[in-house]
């Protein structure tokens, strides 16, 4: 089996008013199906960066992004967004659910987006949703949630389409430190039965500790976590 995602000598550079700011220099990552990697690094030092070029959200300045064996950097912007629908969920800090959808709304329709079947879909969301604890939430509007509620919600979106990748930005960064450390073991647990190759990026040591392996950014380049 190829692996779920590769970064190999990826580079970015944000050019600004002030100059040319080099964020990653020269970033090398596998992971393979089934790993879960914690990023623990420092405001600023390029977490976000990274995700967004694992993502597809932007592109390298030099490098390769691959996943599940596909050089996405070689692939017109069709074939990118395909591979982002299709291979790879997204868990942003601040949840960007649709408020005017409910809860199970917002995790069929991306799978709608990408031809499922209406019941299929909502089969799938309420599996998700329930393994979630949000059975009896189904049906409310992300307003009408809490904090911790709408990052599962967003969590569930995330794995919706049975991605091959998992990347999270700080996904319970703006929960209370209970409330978050019991929405990532729940994450953790989901992303353990589905084979997903998970990245979360967090601030937090405790959680990173649950994961399989922690790296940081150094200089623009990854290091295991001392
Ligand atoms: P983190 O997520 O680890 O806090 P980011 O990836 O958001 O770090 O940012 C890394 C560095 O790049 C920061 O110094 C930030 O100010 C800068 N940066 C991020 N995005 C841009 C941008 N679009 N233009 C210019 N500088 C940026
Ligand atoms: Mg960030």
């Amino acid at each position: 089996m190829s692996d779920s995602l590769v970064l190999q000598n990826v580079q970015r550079t944000y050019r600004t008013e002030a100059g040319e700011l080099p964020v990653l220099r020269d970033i090398n990552l596998t992971l393979r199906a089934g790993e879960i990697v914690a990023l623990v690094a420092p405001s600023g030092a390029g977490k976000s960066t990274l995700l967004h070029l694992a993502g597809l959200l932007e592109q390298p300045d030099a490098g390769t992004v691959s996943i599940l064996g596909r050089d996405a950097g070689a692939l017109p912007d069709t074939d990118r967004t395909a591979i982002r629908r299709d291979s790879i969920g997204f868990v942003y800090q601040f949840h960007h659910l649709l408020g005017e959808f409910s809860a199970i709304e917002n995790v069929i329709l991306p799978q709608l987006i990408a031809g499922k079947s209406r019941r299929d879909a909502a089969a799938r969301a309420r599996t998700l949703l329930t393994a979630f604890g949000l059975a009896d939430r189904e049906n409310h509007l992300p307003g009408k949630l809490s904090g911790g509620e709408q990052q599962r919600v967003a969590i569930s979106r995330a794995l919706a389409n049975a991605p091959a990748v998992l990347l999270a930005d700080e996904p319970t960064g703006n929960l209370d430190v209970a409330t978050a450390a019991i929405v990532f073991d729940e994450l953790l647990s989901v992303v353990r039965t589905q084979s997903v190759a998970a990245l979360i990026a967090t601030h937090n040591p405790d959680l990173a500790a649950r994961m399989d392996r922690t790296i940081t950014l150094r200089d623009g380049k990854i290091v295991p976590y001392a």
